[in-house]
Formats: structure tokens, C-alpha cells, sequence
């Protein structure tokens, strides 16, 4: 053995376009890898940069081709991954395999990410719209039905409030809910203790809604206040906010689902208790476009078309951005929701009437 000779591997020389197979090695020898058989009679040769050798793919033997059309097949592959790598090849051969293996499977998993957002962006707004559209009145009616059961099981309990409160707030709701699109049997009005959900007012998508005693504390006596929060909470049945975010989730987890194959406890939690429903926070438009309703309600009803606004007022002062379990935590995004609902009281009064 010369002293420049370095062995490669072992493996089977095939001469060309022939099935018949010499045992043999592979080596490095001046500048060459040359095949040689076990009687030490050379079979091919060629430099480095002339050999065809295929990709590392699992076990399947590499093989190497000459340039005189003959093949060295071995299934050492770390033999030849260190040959290719000591002549710069281990680099290319790198990128060979990336080019020729990866692509089908960078191109499924960006097929799968492009399909959900196409689907998020476009089929589910569709999807969530034609589920509201059929949804027979039972189904937001049961919804709200065990809602309101497990509150009332969990967290709500019995109003304190005296009699001449509620009446004055029922009969400012009966007024609001007179001047609203679904009419006065479309809503009911719910007075409880909040307990943990605190200071609080919100709609169940039946039209079912609920204020809390903390809530009326909070208000110094301005029922015309309450009545524009109350209108507000209309405007979410009214635009059925609830309905969406609820076949939004739905939409969401089946699409998490597609491409997981699972959905977190939280997520199922949400979609088959009806408590869910009120972890449910609105989206910024849909509280704006709830304080628009608000506005309008109120000034058909012949109240304060602002009202809400003091509302906001008085959260900001009394109860700050922080608390987790106050009206804010379902109805987020108050800094400037109050001069939005100043403004859009001025363009409507801006208007010529009769628009
Ligand atoms: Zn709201």
C-alpha cells in the first residue's frame, strides 16, 4: 500500500450496463478514487469532481458513478458523506438533498399554512355568516337557556336591589327595547349579584340579558346611564356578535384540528359549555359597532343619545384599566370608545333629518 493511499469503504463494482458485480474497494490514491478489486487490479478510476454520486437517502446504497459509465454501489454511507465532505463536496451534497428532498415537504406545509389562511380569511367570515343565517332561533335560545343556568349554579346570585330601582331601570329598558329592529318580546332583562364577574351587564344571543347589582351600584343613580349600557348590550344581540364569535371559535378549532389533529381542553371547554360563552370577548369593531347601536337606540327612545359615554367615564375613574373581572374584561378597549360615541352622536346630529 502506497503511503498516499487512503481506503474509503468496501462495496461491489458493477462494469457498465451489466448486472455482474466485483467485489471491491473504493480508495483515494495521487489525486484519484480509483475502484480496486480484491486481486489488486484497478476497475475505474477518475478525480473527484467527475463522479456521479447519488444522495444519502435512509439506508439505500450510494452509488457512485465513473465516467466511464461504471458503478460502485456501497451502503457505507458515512464512508462516502466523509469522502464527499474532505473534497468540498459534503456542502453541495447538502444542498443536492435539500434541493431534491425538502421542496415536497416545504411545499405541503406551506400548502397546508396558505389553505388555513385562505380558509380563516375568506371561507370562515362565509361559513360563520351562512351558520348564523340558519341557525333556528332554538339553538340561540338552548344556548343561552344553559348559560344562564350555570351562572346562576357558579357565580350569579340573587338581586338585592330594591323594588324602585329595578322598576326604574325595567321601564327604561321596556323603552329601549319598544324602539329596537326585534321589538320589546325580544328581550328580557335579568337583575343578579354578580359575584365574581363583579360590576357587570351583558347579552345572551336569545336576547337575554343580565345586570349586575355591582353594576347598578356603580352608576350613582343615572338609570338613563344604564339604559344606554343596556342598549349597547342590544346592539350585540341585534348584530349577533355572540352567534359569530361562537361560530368563529367553532370554525377555528376545526381548522386547529386540521392541522394538529387535536384542540386543547380550553378550546373544547368553550365550544360545548355554555359558560363559554361569556369568556367570549367581543372584537374592537363589534364594541363599536355596539356603542353606534347604543347611540341610536337611545336617541329613538327619546334619551341621551351619550349616555353610554358617562359610562365610560366612570369606569375609567372608578375602576381603572386593571381589573380583571370587571365590565372591562368583556368589553375591552375603552380608551377613546367615548369620544368615538361624541362623535358619532355629532354626525348624526350633523345629519339633514330624515337620514
Ligand atoms: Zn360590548
Amino acid at each position: 500500500m502506497a503511503s498516499d493511499e487512503k481506503p474509503v469503504c468496501r462495496g461491489d463494482w458493477h462494469p457498465r450496463d451489466s448486472s455482474r458485480s466485483v467485489p471491491s474497494r473504493l480508495i483515494v490514491r495521487d489525486g484519484q478514487v480509483r475502484a480496486i478489486a480484491d486481486d489488486g487490479a484497478e476497475l475505474a478510476s477518475a478525480v473527484f469532481s467527475k463522479l456521479d454520486i447519488s444522495p444519502r437517502v435512509g439506508s439505500i446504497p450510494r452509488r457512485i458513478e465513473f465516467a466511464d459509465g461504471t458503478l460502485f454501489e456501497t451502503t457505507d454511507n458515512t464512508a462516502i458523506d466523509a469522502l464527499q465532505s474532505a473534497n468540498g463536496g459534503g456542502r453541495a451534497g447538502f444542498i443536492h438533498g435539500l434541493e431534491r428532498f425538502h421542496p415536497r415537504l416545504l411545499a405541503f406545509v406551506a400548502a397546508v399554512f396558505l389553505l388555513s389562511g385562505l380558509v380563516y380569511r375568506y371561507a370562515l367570515p362565509v361559513l360563520v355568516e351562512v351558520a348564523v343565517a340558519v341557525t333556528p332561533p332554538v339553538v340561540p335560545r338552548l344556548m343561552s337557556l344553559s348559560t344562564l343556568e350555570t351562572l346562576d349554579r357558579t357565580v350569579l346570585g340573587e338581586t338585592k336591589l330594591d323594588d324602585a330601582k329595578r322598576k326604574a331601570i325595567s321601564d327604561g329598558f321596556a323603552r329601549i327595547a319598544a324602539n329596537s329592529a326585534r321589538g320589546p318580546s325580544a328581550y328580557t332583562l335579568n337583575f343578579r349579584e354578580g359575584g365574581a364577574i363583579g360590576p357587570n351587564a351583558f347579552a345572551l344571543p336569545d336576547g337575554t340579558l343580565i345586570i349586575t347589582d355591582e353594576l347598578v351600584g356603580l352608576s350613582d343613580g343615572d338609570t338613563e346611564m344604564l339604559v344606554g349600557v343596556l342598549a349597547h348590550e342590544i346592539g350585540h344581540v341585534e348584530l349577533e356578535h355572540s352567534l359569530r364569535q361562537i361560530y368563529r371559535a367553532a370554525g377555528m378549532a376545526g381548522l386547529i384540528m386540521l392541522i394538529a389533529g387535536d384542540v386543547g381542553d380550553s378550546v373544547e371547554d368553550l365550544l360545548v359549555q355554555g359558560g363559554g360563552l361569556l369568556a367570549l370577548s367581543y372584537s374592537r369593531d363589534a364594541e363599536a359597532a355596539a356603542d353606534r347601536h347604543s347611540v341610536e337606540l337611545m336617541q329613538k327612545a327619546g334619551y341621551d343619545p351619550t349616555a353610554i359615554a358617562r359610562f365610560f367615564e366612570i369606569i375609567e375613574n372608578k375602576l381603572g384599566d386593571t381589573s380583571a373581572t370587571n365590565i372591562l374584561s368583556t368589553h375591552p378597549g375603552t380608551p377613546g370608545r367615548r369620544k368615538a360615541i361624541l362623535d358619532y352622536e355629532a354626525e348624526l346630529r350633523g345629519k339633514p333629518a330624515g337620514n
